[in-house]
C-alpha cells in the first residue's frame, strides 16, 4: 500500500488516487509507492488551514506563546526517541551517510528545543510617542503558511521552516520534494502526536509544477516560505506578486573558501573536500570554488586530492562511509556534463569522475585544478560532487574573485592572520562566512543568501519575524 498523504493531521489517499514511485537513490530501484497529491487536495489542505486559523482567532493562533513552545519541545523530544527511524528514512530516501543522518535528525530536534525556548522571548514593544496614550506594537501570526523544500536535505529544511512557523501560531501546509516525501510524512504524524491540534498540519507530496504552483497562487495562503533552485525561486516570486503574498526564498550557491598561503594549509587541505563532497555535493553551501594563493596553489591541489581520494564512498547504511549516491541518475548526468565543459574550457581534471561500477547514482568526488572564474564550472550551480580549484595571486584578487559571482550564500576564509580575516570578512559578499572552518549553519543564527542566492533569513530570531505580522495600536489617555 502507497504511504498517505497528511490533510489536517489525517492520513489520506490523494483525491485522484494517483501515486507515485520514490527510487532508491543507492540502488535505482523503487522505495516505495506515496500518494500524489494534486490540485483537489491542496484545495482541501488550504480549506482547512485557513479554517484552522479563522482570521487569528483559531484556537492554535490563541494558544498562549509559552504552552505553544511546550508543544514543539515535545516535537524535539519525540525526534530524539526516534531518531534512529528518521535517520533511516533519511538514508534510504536521500542516500545521505547513516552518520549524517543521524547528525541531521539530532539538528532538527535541536531546531525545535531552539524555538521551543524562543516562543515567548519574541514579542512587541510599548513606543514613547508623541500623542497622549500608550501605543503597542504587537507580534501575531501571519496566518496559513506554505512550506516548500528541496531534496537535499529534506527533513532538516522542513524543520527550519516548520518549528517557528507553528511556534508563531500558524497553521502549516509543508511541500516535500518529489524525490524525498518520506522523513516530512514521519514529521507530520510526529507533529500531530506531539500535541499540535490536527487541524494545522498537512504535508502534500507531489509535482511541484502542479501543487506547488496552486499553493503559491491560493490568495489564503498568507506566506511562503521556499528552498531550492533561483530559477524556481524567481518563478515563485512572480506568481505571489499577484496576491502580495510574503515570500523568503533560501536558493542556489556558488560559495568559495578562500585559502591564503599564511594559512594552516595542512589543515585547510584536509577539512575544505568535505565542504564541496558532503551530501555528494549536493549542498547549498557546498564550497565548489576553492580560490587559493599561487605561492601554495600545487601543493594545496596535491594535498586536497589525496583527502578526497580517501573519502568513503558507498553505501548509505555503512557506518564507515562518508559520501553516499547522487540522488538520482539526472542529477549524476549534470555532474558529469558539466567535467567535459571544464575539459573543453580548458580545466584539468586532478582526480575522481568516476561512474561507480554498482547499481545506484555513484560518482566518485572529482577535483578539477587550472579552473579560470569565467569559466562555466566556476560560475554555475552543479550540485555534485564536482570541487573547481582557482588560483589568485594576493588579497585584492581573491576578494574580487569571490565576489564575482551570481550567488553569496556561503563561504570559508583560512588565514593566520586575524587582521586579514577581518578585512576579507567584510569584504565579501555573502549571507554566511566561516573563518577557519567550514561549518556554514547554526539554527541560532540568521541563515541565507545575497544576491541571486536568496531573500530573507531563516533560523535564529530573524525567522520570528518572517512568520509573524506586526501590528500598532494605539491607546487615547484622553478622555
Ligand atoms: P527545485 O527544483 O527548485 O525544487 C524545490 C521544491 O520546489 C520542490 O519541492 C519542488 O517540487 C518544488 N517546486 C518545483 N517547481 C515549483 C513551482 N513551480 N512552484 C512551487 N514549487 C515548485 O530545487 P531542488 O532541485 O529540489 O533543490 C536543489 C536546489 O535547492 C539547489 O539549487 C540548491 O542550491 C537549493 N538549496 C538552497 C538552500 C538554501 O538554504 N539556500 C538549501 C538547500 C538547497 P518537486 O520536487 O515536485 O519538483
Amino acid at each position: 500500500m502507497a504511504e498517505q498523504l497528511i490533510i489536517g493531521g489525517a492520513r489520506r489517499d490523494a483525491a485522484a488516487g494517483e501515486t507515485f514511485t520514490v527510487l532508491d537513490p543507492s540502488t535505482g530501484g523503487a522505495l516505495t509507492d506515496v500518494a500524489k497529491a494534486g490540485v483537489a487536495d491542496v484545495e482541501a489542505a488550504v480549506a482547512g488551514a485557513h479554517a484552522a486559523f479563522d482570521d487569528g482567532r483559531g484556537a492554535w493562533a490563541r494558544t498562549s506563546a509559552t504552552e505553544r513552545g511546550r508543544v514543539i519541545h515535545r516535537v524535539s523530544e519525540l525526534l530524539r526517541d526516534r531518531a534512529e527511524l528518521f535517520a533511516d528514512a533519511e538514508a534510504r530516501g536521500a542516500g545521505h551517510p547513516i552518520g549524517d543522518a543521524r547528525w541531521e535528525v539530532g539538528a532538527a530536534a535541536g531546531t525545535f528545543e531552539y524555538y521551543a525556548g524562543a516562543a515567548n522571548k519574541h514579542f512587541g514593544q510599548v513606543v514613547p510617542v508623541q500623542d497622549p496614550g500608550l501605543d503597542v506594537v504587537l507580534r501575531e501570526p501571519v496566518g496559513p503558511v506554505a512550506l516548500i523544500v528541496p531534496w537535499n536535505f529534506p527533513l532538516l529544511i522542513a524543520c527550519w521552516k516548520v518549528a517557528p512557523a507553528l511556534v508563531c501560531g500558524n497553521p502549516i501546509v509543508l511541500k516535500p520534494a518529489s524525490l524525498t516525501p518520506l522523513s516530512a510524512l514521519l514529521l507530520g504524524d510526529l507533529l500531530v502526536e506531539a500535541g499540535v491540534p490536527a487541524e494545522n498540519v498537512s504535508v502534500l507530496p507531489g509535482p511541484g509544477g502542479v501543487i506547488g504552483d496552486a499553493l503559491v497562487a491560493d490568495r489564503r495562503i498568507a506566506k511562503v516560505s521556499f528552498t531550492g533552485e533561483t530559477r524556481t525561486g524567481a518563478s515563485i516570486l512572480r506568481s505571489s506578486s499577484e496576491n502580495i503574498t510574503r515570500v523568503s526564498l533560501e536558493l542556489g550557491g556558488k560559495s568559495a573558501a578562500v585559502v591564503f598561503a599564511d594559512a594552516d594549509i595542512a589543515k585547510a587541505a584536509a577539512e575544505t573536500p568535505m565542504s564541496v563532497f558532503g551530501n555528494a555535493g549536493q549542498d547549498c553551501c557546498a564550497r565548489s570554488r576553492i580560490l587559493v594563493e599561487r605561492p601554495v596553489y600545487e601543493a594545496f591541489v596535491e594535498a586536497f586530492a589525496a583527502a578526497t581520494e580517501a573519502i568513503a564512498v558507498g553505501e548509505p547504511l555503512t557506518d564507515t562511509t562518508e559520501m553516499g549516491p547522487l540522488i538520482s541518475a539526472g542529477q549524476r548526468q549534470t555532474a558529469l556534463d558539466y567535467l567535459d565543459i571544464g575539459a573543453a574550457e580548458g580545466a584539468r581534471l586532478v582526480t575522481g569522475g568516476d561512474v561507480l561500477d554498482r547499481p545506484g547514482f555513484y560518482l566518485s568526488p572529482a577535483v578539477v585544478a587550472d579552473v579560470d572564474n569565467s569559466m562555466r564550472i566556476a560560475r554555475e550551480e552543479i550540485f555534485g560532487p564536482v570541487a573547481s580549484i582557482i588560483p589568485f595571486e594576493g588579497e585584492d584578487e581573491a576578494v574580487r574573485i569571490a565576489n564575482d559571482s551570481d550567488y553569496g550564500l556561503a563561504g570559508s576564509l583560512w588565514t593566520g592572520s586575524a587582521t586579514r580575516a577581518i578585512r576579507v570578512a567584510k569584504a565579501l559578499r555573502t549571507g554566511t562566512l566561516s573563518v577557519n572552518t567550514n561549518r556554514s549553519v547554526r539554527y541560532e543564527t540568521p541563515f541565507g543568501g545575497y544576491k541571486r542566492s536568496g531573500l530573507g533569513r531563516e533560523l535564529g530570531m530573524a525567522a520570528m519575524d518572517h512568520y509573524t505580522e506586526v501590528k500598532n495600536v494605539f491607546f487615547s489617555s484622553e478622555d
